[in-house]
Order: structure tokens, then C-alpha cells, then sequence
């Protein structure tokens, strides 16, 4: 039902297959939960026309905070992860956890109070983290850009101030969630790639997001560039993408030029001016990150990339070095339905995968059942 479409009780006992008797317990039990609500009559066919029902997305709220190294982004939506409210705030995640959740709590009780509902209308709270996260914890591994952070319980913090289920993941993977939820709804299998201060991928295979044994699956910012130099990185290692092809390394690069390209603003004005030493230094980031790319379109098979991140924002030369190298490098087969693109929700992307990462969860079949089960206190 969550397609928000109105539907018969006969509609979906023929759409499930199950008796009507027990579709209409069911309906009764969701429409208790106030995440049903009736819609009216369809047309009749002869007697009493049957009364329709259809998904009530605003029965529950959802926070959702895409938390970055330097800024971080709040917003309330409510269950199709529609934003209803959202802000924008500057803080410094290397911090400490204690700070910074405090901010984004105290942000999320304004914008709570600028929809005029209350706590009592959570559903959950969804945050996307800029480091590893193990997923099953929501605990930071060794986040390198944020001190403070290793094993921190997000979970357990906000929890005792909201009350509701928290849901933690890395910021790709929540970029990654947001992309295919707003963008790419019926694309099964879709990389996103985030090129930043660092670069990393978030992977949806089969509709699903993809996390790995540990959490770990997407680090694109570690493997070697085929054929690339050898330059030092930050994780001890030499030639990784990340070392090459950042905005930390383009910057790096136009710097040894003679540009002064202290802050990311400076380095994407730079790269969107038109001049010819930056443009030549994107494309070949761009060419570095095809490289690597190339190898991943042959081992997953997606039918789209998405470029997104602060250095995505700089033109079309960083997207002309992707795919000039990956339509070359890459298997035919793989390459002949797929699309490489720039990313459709302009900065949004993280809170859109935060509230989706929740939505998924509290609208699972087991979710449901819990509230059905307890139907109290359900706006
Ligand atoms: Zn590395």
C-alpha cells in the first residue's frame, strides 16, 4: 500500500491472494495504527459501493541527519521521506560525539516544533556518519576524521532522548539510499560514487544495499589506480584512488601550479572558471577514479552511476574523464545499457537515504506486526 494509491479490501485480497476475511482483519488492525486511512468509495458495481483505503505517509514523523566533517544537514519527514522541514548547521565533527549530537538534538527539536507535531509522532531517527560504521551496532570503527568517535554508542545516545528506534550508517551509503529512492526508484543495481575531500561508493545491488562482511564494501578511495603513480596515502599505502584523484589531490596538484586553492569553495570556483590547468587536472582526476571504475562495472554490473560530492559539483570535465575511460576499459556487455551521471538531489541525498534507511526499517512486515500489536499512541 505504501505507493499511497487507494485500494478495495477486494483489491488486495486479489493483489495478495490472501482470504478477504483475513485482509480485512488486517486492514482494521492498520487502520487502528492511523497508518491506513479510509480514502472513500469506489464506484459501484451493483449495491454498496466497497469504501477504499490508501497509505497515510503522515501518521509518523522521521528525523534524519546527514552529519559531515564540517557541516551537517537535519531535516523531518515524514513516512515517503517527503521533507517537511529541514536546516542547515556548521559544526566540527572532530568535536566529539557529545557536542555534536547535542547540536543536531537541539536542531531537530526546532524543526519539530516548525511542523507543529510533536515527539510523540516519531517513528525513528536515521544518521549518516562520515566514517565506517559497523552496521549492526551503529558504532564508528576507527573513523579517521573523527577523534572521539571509535565505538561511540549514537544508538544508545539519542535513543534515551528520543525513544524510538536510531538507525546509523555511513554517509555514502545513506547518499547512495537517497540517490536510488529519489532518483532511480525501479533501477536495481546503481553505484554511487562521492568525490570529495575523500571518495568512496555506496553499492545497491538487487534493490538492496550492499555493506559487506564488516561494513567495509565501497571503500573505492583505497584501491590502487592501474597504471597511476606512486604518491603516498594517507592509509600507509601508495597510488590509492583517493591519494590520486581527490580534492584533497586536484587541489594538491593546482597548487604546485601556483593556485591558491586553500578551501573546497576556492578549489570548485577554480574548477568551474573555465581554466585550462583545472580543467586539465579534474579530467584526469576523473580518468583515475574511470580506472578503477572500470574494474567495478566488470564485478557488478550496474545500470547506473551516480557521481555525486563536492568535487561532482565542479562541471562536466570530472564526468568526461569517467566515462572516456570506462566506456574503453570496461566489458561491452556491461557498458552497453549503462548510464555514468552527475547527482539528481542537489546535497539532499544524504537526509533522503537517513529517513529512507529508517522507513525501510519501522515499515518492515516485522515492524508492522510489532505496531499492529500495540496500536497506541498513534497520531
Ligand atoms: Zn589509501
Amino acid at each position: 500500500m505504501r505507493d499511497g494509491a487507494a485500494r478495495t479490501r477486494a483489491d488486495l485480497a486479489a493483489v495478495t491472494g490472501l482470504a478477504r476475511s483475513t485482509v480485512a482483519a488486517r486492514v482494521d488492525e492498520l487502520l487502528a495504527t492511523g497508518l491506513v486511512a479510509p480514502t472513500g468509495e469506489a464506484a459501484s458495481t451493483g449495491g454498496r459501493p466497497p469504501a477504499t483505503f490508501a497509505f497515510r505517509p503522515g501518521a509518523r514523523l522521521v528525523l534524519a541527519a546527514d552529519i559531515g566533517v564540517s557541516r551537517a544537514r537535519v531535516a523531518v519527514t515524514d513516512l515517503a521521506a517527503t521533507v517537511l522541514a529541514e536546516a542547515a548547521l556548521d559544526l566540527a565533527v572532530a568535536d566529539g560525539p557529545v557536542v555534536v549530537l547535542d547540536a543536531v538534538l537541539a536542531q531537530f527539536e526546532a524543526l519539530l516544533e516548525r511542523t507543529g507535531r510533536s515527539s510523540a509522532d516519531l517513528a525513528g531517527v536515521g544518521v549518516g556518519l562520515p566514517g565506517p560504521v559497523e552496521h549492526s551496532t551503529g558504532h564508528p570503527v576507527s573513523p579517521p576524521l573523527m577523534p572521539g568517535w571509535d565505538g561511540f554508542d549514537v544508538v544508545g545516545y539519542l535513543g534515551r532522548a528520543l525513544g524510538v528506534p536510531i538507525l546509523v550508517d555511513n554517509d555514502v551509503n545513506i547518499m547512495a539510499l537517497g540517490e536510488h529512492a529519489a532518483v532511480w526508484p525501479s533501477v536495481d543495481d546503481l553505484l554511487f560514487v562521492k568525490i570529495a575531500t575523500g571518495i568512496g561508493a555506496g553499492i545497491i545491488s538487487h534493490g538492496e544495499l550492499q555493506r559487506g562482511a564488516q561494513g567495509a564494501a565501497g571503500d573505492l578511495g583505497h584501491i590502487a589506480v592501474p597504471g597511476g603513480p606512486d604518491t603516498p596515502c594517507r592509509c600507509g599505502n601508495v597510488g590509492c584512488l583517493e591519494a590520486v584523484a581527490s580534492g584533497r589531490a586536484v587541489a594538491a596538484t593546482l597548487r604546485e601550479k601556483g593556485y591558491d586553492v586553500a578551501t573546497n569553495t576556492a578549489l570548485v570556483e577554480l574548477l568551474r572558471s573555465g581554466n585550462t590547468d583545472a580543467a586539465l587536472a579534474i579530467r584526469q582526476a576523473g580518468r583515475s577514479v574511470g580506472r578503477v571504475l572500470a574494474a567495478c562495472v566488470n564485478l557488478l554490473n550496474p545500470s547506473v552511476i551516480v557521481i555525486g560530492g563536492i568535487m561532482a559539483e565542479a562541471g562536466e570535465h570530472l564526468l568526461a574523464g569517467i566515462r572516456e575511460v570506462v566506456y574503453t576499459r570496461s566489458l561491452p556487455l556491461a557498458t552497453q545499457h549503462l548510464r555514468i551521471v552527475g547527482a539528481g538531489t542537489a546535497g539532499r541525498a544524504g537526509v533522503l537515504g537517513a529517513a529512507a534507511l529508517v522507513v525501510q526499517h519501522v515499515l518492515s512486515a516485522r515492524q508492522v506486526d510489532q505496531l499492529v500489536a500495540t496500536p497506541a499512541g498513534v497520531a
